[in-house]
């Protein structure tokens, strides 16, 4: 290992949260720029690096006819040891390792005075989430940084949404070596009861410690729903939440703190340190004035000159005052600072600022106690923003403009919806079509991963029709089918190129769900026109996916086979888009089955697996082995129905997934009865109807039929069991004629034995 490289390697932040998300599996570069939502070629870059020094492992596997390269974590610990003549640096395996966030950093605290009376309240208390509240500027970030120094820090912006605080809540306990809830979420988990429910175990197990900045900011009410309950469960791990006003998160364990100014003595003692020299009475002045505020007196102190103390508007006074001195590229660095709703980033200052002395002229602004460095990011406080903004001369849609291309640049989908939030703040209607466009192209996860933040933005300019449809795919996503489907017969005629596409296929996808087939037809055919028109592989993709799931509905599995190969090749064409195309490998696999060719859909189901595995998809992989369970019962090749079907129920229970773990559980269990292996049968049907007693999922209550028939194969009384799922199921009889066809298969079997 060369220790040099080693070294520079370990400094970088964002490398070190690589190497603790690969500590819970081997990954692709794709599937992790996800995680991290970082740029995949970043990532790649990254790795190789990582992979240089040593730490991580790159194997290439092959999927079909591509290579795919997956890494994977070569050691777990580093231990440096200084010696009288040599360092000596050692890599350990197989122990544990915590990183810190990168993303969410606590504030640095450089200078600090006085607290003690607070600390010690804070530090002493018994409640597990403390409620930090006062005026701005009064010293609540800082004081909190300054106990918590360890803890995640999380900074509330009025953009923020449920979706997007649970993933950070995923990626941070994940680092601590908790993943069922970044599992929950990447297989497309959205309860927010069952997020609540992981979070809170997360936070336990973990014993992590989470701070919550500006909370008042909070636009999205199911955050503080959150911290409510949250609020009386916690036990071992620690929640602290800062805000300007009091919100009542209930009594139970939770301190409520009013943070008020300095002290006398702290306040003098810090206009001494900022170099003020001042007498008693003088001091008593200002002191009143300003209640000990730690920024005001910060101000003040820049402002000072011998004798002279202005009393009225003194905050509006200082900041003029201030800024009158200031030399030109620092106004408009200020400025440039002060139309921003969030702390910019130094790349992003970079960007924005057009000439070379940005570091000098940032820093003069950071030194004279205007700007924060807040993490990574830099920020005028929030109490002087509201001045600095009624200076502002310089052309704010120039900046906006730069910025989104900036941000579109850096190719994640936090960035993509950053950039939306400016375009419509320009109210510039060309621009939001432009980014709807590379949604539909590049984007695609943001609808599933980030529904809220993306609605949250869209409203705001509802009128418009491509934002209409955007939100049509959004309500979909959510299962409102029918207010999806009014959008989009809205729009369907004012919208043009793709947007129109993506119009016409949503609508087929609509009415085949809502089982009207000819309608679905219409628009299948009016979509088909469309692609006369145009060589766009992305529309002619979308045109086959409905094709293929019209067709199979209808029963022509042939036309449905036809147009799924047609999917599978249109996809390998647009380039690695692995997601998808295990997708429709399970489709291929389907249809076979359908077909009755259950070999053949067994191959493709095997292809969809070894695609899932390849590129981390956890998801599909889980979704591939329940298929293949099915298919392998069909088989009566029980011994590996059972093999996989475990892989499948132990993964979709951990995900809380009940209705795909059902599926696989009721193969399952005829399985076993087909082996004669009747204690594993009884359990699997016991923890089917206990699905069933929570969740009501239909097919769940089968588990009273499977063990009526178990007790039966072992001589005991099964009737009252019979009967009860006979009763459960009476609302459903094509269910439960399926469902004693399949028993029957076995039971034929169990006889002829
Ligand atoms: P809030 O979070 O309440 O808005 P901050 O913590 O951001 O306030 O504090 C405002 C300013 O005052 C910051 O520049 C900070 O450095 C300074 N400050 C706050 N508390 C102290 C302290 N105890 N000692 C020194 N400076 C402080």
């Amino acid at each position: 290992m060369k220790a040099p490289l080693l070294m520079r390697a370990l400094s970088s932040e964002v490398n070190l949260h690589i190497l603790s998300i690969l500590k819970s599996g081997a990954f692709n570069p794709r599937e992790l720029a996800r995680i991290l939502q970082k740029d995949e070629t970043d990532i790649s870059r990254r790795l190789k690096m990582l992979e240089r020094a040593g730490l991580v492992e790159g194997k290439w596997m092959r999927i079909g006819k591509k290579n795919v390269k997956v890494y994977s974590l070569k050691v777990d610990e580093i231990k440096i040891s200084f010696k009288p003549t040599e360092v000596i640096i050692k890599t350990i395996t197989d122990e544990s390792y915590q990183i810190p966030m990168f993303d969410r950093k606590v504030p640095n605290v450089n200078v600090f005075f006085g607290r003690r009376a607070e600390i010690e309240e804070i530090t002493s208390t018994t409640a597990r989430v403390i409620f930090i509240y006062g005026i701005a500027g009064i010293g609540k970030t800082t004081l909190i940084a300054k106990i918590f120094n360890n803890a995640f820090w999380y900074q509330m912006s009025e953009l923020d949404s449920f979706d997007y605080l649970t993933w950070q809540f995923g990626l941070y306990l994940n680092t601590l070596g908790y993943s069922l809830l970044l599992d929950y979420l990447r297989s497309g988990g959205k309860n927010e009861r069952d997020i609540s429910e992981l979070i809170l175990d997360g936070m336990e197990t973990t014993k992590a410690e989470i701070v919550i900045d500006d909370i008042h900011k909070c636009p999205d009410n199911r955050i503080i729903q959150l911290f409510t309950y949250l609020a009386p469960r916690l036990q071992k791990a620690r929640l602290v939440i800062i805000s300007r006003e009091k919100i009542n998160l209930g009594l139970k364990n939770v301190m409520y703190f009013h943070l008020k100014g300095l002290s006398a003595e702290d306040a003098y003692q810090l206009l001494r340190y900022r170099g003020i020299k001042i007498r008693p009475e003088k001091f008593a002045e200002v002191y009143h004035i300003t209640y000990g505020h730690p920024l005001m007196l910060l101000l003040f102190a820049e402002t000072y000159k011998e004798g002279e103390i202005r009393i009225h508007n003194f905050l509006d006074f200082l900041f003029n005052e201030i800024y009158q001195k200031l030399k030109e590229d620092e106004k408009v660095m200020l400025q440039i600072l002060s139309i921003f709703d969030e702390p910019l980033e130094y790349e992003e200052i970079k960007t924005l600022y057009k000439k070379k002395n940005v570091f000098t002229v940032l820093y003069s602004l950071v030194n004279k106690g205007i700007v924060e460095k807040r993490g990574e990011a830099y920020a005028l406080h929030d109490l002087l923003k509201g001045f600095a903004k009624e200076l502002v001369s310089i052309d704010e849609k120039e900046y906006y403009m730069k910025y989104i291309n900036y941000l579109l640049g850096r190719k994640t989908a936090k960035a993509f919806i950053k950039a939306f939030q400016y375009a419509v703040k320009l109210r510039d209607e060309k621009k939001v079509k432009e980014l709807i466009e590379i949604r539909l192209r590049k984007f695609k996860r943001v609808i599933q991963d980030f529904p809220d933040s993306y609605m949250q933005i869209l409203d705001q300019i509802k009128d418009n029709p491509y934002v209409k449809g955007e939100l049509g795919n959004i309500y979909f996503q959510k299962g409102l089918f029918n207010k999806a489907l009014s959008l989009w017969l809205e729009v369907k005629d004012r919208v043009e190129g793709i947007h129109k596409a993506d119009v016409l296929s949503s609508l087929v996808d609509v009415y085949i769900e809502l089982n009207e087939f000819e309608k679905a037809e219409k628009y299948l055919k009016e979509l088909k026109k469309l692609l006369t028109k145009t060589q766009d592989l992305e529309i002619q993709l979308w045109y086959y996916i409905q094709l293929t799931k019209f067709e199979y509905y209808k029963n022509n599995h042939k036309n449905a086979l036809e147009s799924a190969f047609k999917e599978l090749e249109i996809v390998r064409k647009l380039g690695p888009y692995p997601e998808l195309e295990s997708l429709v490998l399970l489709h291929v696999g389907d249809i076979y089955i359908g077909m009755g060719m259950v070999r053949e859909g067994i191959q493709y189901y095997s292809q969809a697996l070894e695609t899932a595995k390849a590129y981390n998809l956890t998801f599909s992989e889980h979704v591939s082995y329940m298929e293949l369970t099915k298919a392998y019962f069909i088989l009566k090749d029980y011994a590996r129905a059972i093999e996989y079907g475990k892989k499948a129920v132990q993964y979709f229970i951990k995900i809380r997934n009940y209705r795909r773990a059902i599926d696989t559980l009721a193969y399952r269990c005829l399985s076993y009865v087909g082996l004669l292996k009747l204690e594993e049968a009884e359990r699997d049907a016991k923890e089917m109807i206990k699905i069933a007693q929570t969740t009501n999922y239909p097919l769940a209550w089968a588990g009273y039929i499977f063990l009526g028939i178990i007790k039966e194969s072992k001589g005991e009384k099964g009737d009252e069991y019979l009967n009860l799922g006979r009763e459960k199921l009476r609302e459903y009889p094509w269910l439960y004629e399926s469902v004693m066809e399949e028993v029957s298969r076995v039971r034929r079997d169990y006889f002829d034995k």
